[in-house]
């Protein structure tokens, strides 16, 4: 690590003037920081090793610490930023005028994704099923988005496709396989020539993205119908991210309703399935990941789950990919937060530091507070997919998972703004990693159902099954007398969830509400003393209607930013 207080000098070529030989050295750089590199992010981050150890991941500790000094070196940060500045390009033919659809990538993203593939994070959880293994990838995957958010896209629609094709366990026993394997293989082949192949997945047309069940494009039986059988599509997707991916589930209609589909981009005899891309999508954020709209011509798919039954069958997809949602949205809080932390601890205004002057230590703790409780939420929720045989872990992932993808991924972008702002001007420059954070800010919040279909869908989950608030509450219930604030809030939560009449319309207020109360009671049963008096009196008590940095008077805010510091 370079010392702080080293002083480069600019010497400008500089012609001897006389006796002032170096009249053009314009001047010295001072009190400006070096770059936040070559650090661990697992042994540097205090909250996430007590929440591996917490939620039981402990047997991965040494292994998380081997990936966060890995991660955290210059070069591998480097990588990052390469597969950002170099955006994936898109050729619909080859020179010679043949269908090829190929994005072409950076090598920058090809070692991304190598890294991802290699290190499980697109399948540990079933292929090397072991108490803890949720909550070891967890660890992996926000340690991993931290370095770059957008390669994480399609490795999260690899991650969830298993679950859903498990639904078809003819097409599961000769896909998962490649799928599962720890090799990354991007060429654009068949799949019966590669030994490790990614899943991507097409809902979205036009007229919705939303409301699926809107969705236009047919499936037109080959031969025999029904789950597992073949089909032809014909109809468009408005959005088909990762289309390098080797497949792609999909949702059509078919006869006896909408239902998914398997849909390969080549056709077992070699030839290319016409599913065809039409341009890749002009995105303010997550750049280094293609998206694209693509046209479906008579593309070869296979039925996964029961006719009529699509939507029923990609939810178990989408369930996860939330999930992954809230890890990614708390990386890059996590990301932010050092950044701005380790930037005022190496600049100073005023004659101080600033990480010592009480008004930025109220925002940079503020940052880190919002960071821990987001990272709390998600790996309970990572402990939860860890028990799913166990009734009450189940029904708290239903919830909590639609709460912590709403309201984690919502709270990203004021965060990343508030950390690029801490840098101050250099923080806004295109060279400093916080526009990349910024730009990636509010993409979770939108994808993967946006904020208000979050809320519909926590409805739907409590008229559907009531058990799972019984479930909410009885988690949150178990800090009960660990805060007055967090008492004081609970009872006056469960007495407005008593009456649902009007839940559609105050769906954001209770959401935000319940959210904020599985968050809190987390922070008071698992993060020190002084950091849940911090959030609950903070967030609990105003609301949350503050700026960031309005944290009340009596905290300890140099020992909260001290903890977050990632050196
Ligand atoms: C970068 C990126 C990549 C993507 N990649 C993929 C992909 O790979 N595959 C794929 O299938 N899709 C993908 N999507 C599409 C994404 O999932 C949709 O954009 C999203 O589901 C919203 O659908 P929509 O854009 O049609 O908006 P709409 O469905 O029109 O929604 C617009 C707004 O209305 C709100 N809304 C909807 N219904 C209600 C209601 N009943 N009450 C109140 N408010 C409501 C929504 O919350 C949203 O805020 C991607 C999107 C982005 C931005």
């Amino acid at each position: 690590m370079q010392d702080i207080s080293e002083r480069t000098v600019i010497m400008a070529a500089a012609e001897p003037a006389g006796d002032d030989r170096y009249a053009a050295a314009t001047h010295e750089v001072l009190n400006q920081p070096f770059e936040l590199t070559d650090y661990n992010l697992f042994a540097s981050d205090a909250a996430l090793m007590e929440a591996v150890a917490r939620e039981g991941a402990a047997w991965a500790a040494a292994d998380l610490t081997r990936f966060g000094e890995r991660l955290g070196s210059a070069g591998y940060l480097e990588l990052g930023v390469l597969a950002n500045r170099h955006q994936p390009e898109f050729d619909t033919h080859d020179r010679y005028g043949r269908r090829i659809d190929l994005v072409r990538f950076h090598p920058a993203y090809h070692a991304l994704m190598r890294t991802a593939i290699e290190e499980g994070l697109h399948a540990s959880p079933w292929t090397d099923p072991r108490p803890g293994v949720h909550v070891a990838r967890a660890a992996r995957t926000y340690m991993h988005s931290q370095v770059e958010a957008g390669h994480g896209c399609p490795i999260t629609m690899t991650f969830a496709a298993t679950p859903c094709l498990q639904l078809q366990p003819d097409l599961a026993a000769s896909w998962l396989p490649k799928l599962h394997a720890r090799v990354y293989d991007p060429r654009n082949v068949p799949v019966e020539q590669k030994q490790g192949i990614t899943i991507g997945m097409a809902m979205t047309e036009k007229q919705g993205g939303s409301d699926v069940r809107a969705n236009t494009t047919r499936a037109i039986p080959v031969g025999a119908e029904g789950p597992g059988r073949a089909y032809e599509l014909v109809g468009h997707k408005f959005f088909v991210s990762a289309p390098m991916c080797d497949a792609f589930l999909v949702l059509a209609q078919a006869r006896g309703g909408l239902s998914c589909f398997l849909v390969p981009r080549w056709r077992p005899d070699g030839t290319k399935n016409p599913l065809q891309v039409i341009r890749l999508k002009k995105k303010m954020g997550n750049v280094s990941n293609a998206s694209s709209e693509t046209e479906l011509r008579g593309a070869l798919g296979w039925m996964v789950g029961k006719e009529g039954r699509g939507v029923a069958t990609i939810i178990e997809m989408v369930a996860m990919t939330r999930f992954d949602c809230m890890i990614g949205s708390t990386a890059g809080m996590r990301m932010a937060t050092s950044q701005a932390i380790d930037h005022c601890r190496q600049r100073k205004a005023f004659g101080a530091l600033l990480i010592d002057q009480p008004l930025m230590q109220n925002v940079l703790a503020d940052l880190a507070l919002e960071s821990e409780a987001a990272l709390v939420l998600s790996m309970r929720i990572a402990r939860a997919l860890d028990n799913r045989s166990d009734t009450h872990e189940d029904l708290l992932i239903r919830l909590g998972t639609a709460l912590g993808k709403y309201w984690i991924c919502k709270r990203v972008p004021q965060h990343a703004y508030e950390a690029m702002e801490c840098i101050g001007g250099s923080g806004v420059m295109e060279d400093s990693p916080m526009p990349r954070l910024y730009r990636e800010a509010p993409v979770n919040a939108i994808w993967e159902g946006s904020g208000n279909v979050q809320c519909l869908d926590v409805l739907r989950a409590m008229r559907r099954t009531p058990e799972v608030l019984d479930a909410y509450f009885a988690e949150v219930e178990t800090a009960r007398g660990g805060h007055e604030a967090f008492d004081r809030y609970l009872a006056a939560l469960k007495e407005d969830m008593g009456d649902m009449s009007d839940f559609e319309y105050r769906a954001r207020d209770l959401c935000d509400r319940l959210a904020l109360g599985l968050q809190a009671s987390l922070m008071v049963r698992n993060a020190p003393a002084n950091i849940a008096d911090a959030f609950c009196r903070s967030r609990l008590e105003s609301r949350g209607h503050h700026q960031y940095g309005a944290l009340p008077r009596g905290i300890d805010l140099a020992a909260i930013v001290a903890r977050a510091a990632p050196r």
